[in-house]
């Protein structure tokens, strides 16, 4: 296997930190950074999946630090308990805890959630320093140290193997939970909640589990930093604490692995530069530091927005996104596909479907019918309520009348998860791709509802059986649709109507027995446009049932089975390609438009 660049930096990385506290010479003040930076890794990993990568911002991690280093302080001190058992206590508590906490904070939306963040943190903040259990602000004194394979973790040098063991785990499980189903739906958090719903990802699940994660690897920081310190106090627990470890998160740069362990080092070591350097300068003491870390972040965001990290891998001429090796797809077995009607059955049941918005009926008691291995063309001019009519159907919308029943099952008052359990796929008509996943990843989120590997699992990177099956299914369909050879390209490069196409495979990979698919055509060519009515024929060979909207009248005339023409939300006229460009009221809506594109259809 070859190495890349990056593997050899980090090599050297674990090298050097590994062997410097072995070497006399080392300062004991460089080790006690390089513990402190260790801990503060440990929390902004944490930050980098809840803030960078699903983009839920948090400016209170630090309480859950504080969590983990009370339980252990209370534990210990009053109970005599001994770390190890306290560790797995304190992460159940703060589990607990957070999901409590993530239930209802990770809820809000836009500036309501860093706030609902800073108002927990600070109120943990007083509860820490006016419990009599916990020593109000005084905290607790005399913990005992960690032992370990008979020995006692008294000093620095020997708590550090410990403290970057934990960081080493944390980016290796980080890493591997990215790469994985669970990863894909946290990733699709950031600007995809929409979408991933319609292929079945219970978005909020995975807001509280990104939530409940960063609090776990927090709470392992506050862990070490009890038995680092031996005595604790609500202060480094407090709102400051917490905006630091965001500020390392941005710095580092929110959306990678490696931003973490960057951000914590180069804030930590300013910072102590900083409370040098500063009195000096200005000759009076305070906590300068911040206002400089304020203009810094500020700088940062203008010139670097997405962090230092990016910088980085450029200057060294690799990519930020590292390709992570594909599992190996070839021989895994192929994922279960659910049962499909019997051709001719009526799989999609529309009756006098109705949406106001508002006074504007934008679909108005419109009723169809689409059975088994049928192509319908849903057809109308801007603004007729094609659209409106796919949501209503796909549960993105509320009806405001009207009944829609799939495959004998009522689903007009269905979530768009329970819809697409059903066997519902669907493209957008405003393409909605994650565009820094790759197109394969993209694909992969479609097949979520057909695995069903959890965090943990990912985390241990005991999913590889079941991500090969999905990454083979992802790529069987890139190859169905014509995009095989694009798989590893990210999403956001491919040109507009390669992106429709890549929609397609994803609806594909849910193994769906309807597929809406909404102007799949728009900003294809001539020859691409041939490639896709050929790939929707085969689809509806194999038993497929398709609701087509589209503009191209000779793509919809030369495809469809069935046709229903919408005009100011109502339906103007249905019937075969041949019967509906005959009818005079569909001409009219069309001003002669239909005459050029139709071939001779009897
Ligand atoms: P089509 O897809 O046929 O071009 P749409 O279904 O998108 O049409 O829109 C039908 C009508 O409903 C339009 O007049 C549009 O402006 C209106 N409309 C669509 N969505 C909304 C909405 N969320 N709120 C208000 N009006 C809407
Ligand atoms: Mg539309």
């Amino acid at each position: 296997m070859k190495r890349t660049r990056g593997f050899w930096c980090a090599l050297a990385f674990v090298v050097v930190m590994a062997a410097l506290p072995l070497i006399p010479a080392t300062p004991e003040f460089w080790i006690t950074l390089l513990n402190y930076i260790g801990l503060s890794t440990l929390v902004v990993l944490g930050l980098v999946l809840l803030t960078g990568i699903a983009g839920l911002t948090s400016f209170g991690q630090a309480t859950f630090v504080g969590i983990g280093a009370y339980a252990t302080g209370y534990l210990c001190i009053a109970h005599g308990f001994s770390p190890w058992l306290t560790l797995p206590i304190g992460l159940a508590l703060t589990a607990a805890l957070a999901y409590c906490i993530g239930a209802i904070t990770m809820r809000l939306s836009g500036h309501y959630l860093p706030l609902g963040t800073i108002a927990w943190s600070i109120s943990f903040f007083y509860l820490f320093g006016n419990m009599e259990a916990l020593g109000k602000y005084d905290g607790l004194n005399g913990l005992p140290p960690i032992r370990m394979l008979g020995y006692s973790l008294e000093h620095g040098r020997d708590i550090f193997y410990l403290i970057w063991l934990f960081v080493v785990l944390a980016i290796v499980a980080t890493r591997n939970l990215l790469d994985s189903r669970p990863g894909r739906a946290i990733r699709a958090l950031r600007g995809g909640v929409g979408m991933a719903e319609s292929f079945g990802v219970d978005t909020a699940h995975y807001r509280i589990v990104a939530f409940v994660y960063a609090a776990l690897l927090a709470s392992v920081s506050g862990w070490l930093y009890a038995h680092l310190q031996r005595s604790i106090n609500p202060t480094p627990f407090g709102l400051n604490a917490g905006i630091e470890y965001l500020f390392m998160a941005v710095a580092g740069g929110a959306g990678h692995v490696w931003g973490a362990v960057l951000g914590a080092f180069m804030v930590t070591l300013s910072k102590d530069q900083l409370q040098d350097l500063l009195p000096r300068l200005l000759g009076s003491n305070g906590n300068f530091e911040i206002i400089v870390f304020g203009v810094l972040l500020v700088f940062l965001l203008q010139r670097a927005p997405d962090g230092l990290w990016p910088l980085i891998t450029r200057w060294f001429g690799g990519s930020a996104q590292s390709a992570r090796a594909l599992p190996h797809a070839a021989d895994a077995a192929a994922l279960e596909s659910r049962a499909r009607p019997a051709a001719r059955q009526i799989v999609l049941q529309v009756d006098r479907l109705r949406k106001q918005f508002g006074g504007l009926v934008a679909v108005s008691d419109v009723s169809f019918a689409l059975r088994a291995g049928e192509i319908v063309g849903l057809i109308g001019p801007n603004g007729a309520g094609k659209s409106t009519t796919f949501n209503l159907i796909t549960g993105v919308l509320s009806l405001s009348a009207g009944a829609v029943s799939f495959c004998g099952e009522r689903i007009d008052a269905a979530t768009p998860r329970h819809i697409a359990r059903q066997g519902i796929g669907r493209t957008f008509q405003h393409v909605q791709l994650l565009p820094g996943m790759s197109v394969l990843e993209n694909v992969a989120l479609g097949a979520h509802l057909r695995s069903d590997v959890g965090l943990w699992r990912a985390a241990l990177r005991l999913d590889r059986k079941e991500e090969a099956r999905l990454m083979a299914c992802a790529q069987r369909q890139l190859e169905r649709v014509g995009l095989g050879s694009f798989s590893g390209e990210l999403a956001g490069n491919l040109a507009l109507g390669q992106q429709r196409i890549l929609e397609i495979a994803r609806a594909l990979a849910l193994d769906p027995v309807l597929l809406l698919l909404d102007e799949p055509a728009a900003g294809l060519r001539y020859q691409e446009k041939l490639a896709l009515a050929e790939v929707l024929r085969q689809l509806r060979a194999e038993g497929m049932s398709i609701l087509l909207v589209e503009h191209d009248m000779e793509l919809v005339m030369s495809l469809t089975d069935h046709l229903i023409v919408m005009n100011f939300g109502s339906l103007l006229a249905e019937g075969t390609p041949g019967e509906v460009s005959a009818n005079p009221l569909v001409r009219e809506a069309y001003l002669g438009e239909l005459e050029e594109s139709v071939p001779d259809h009897g």
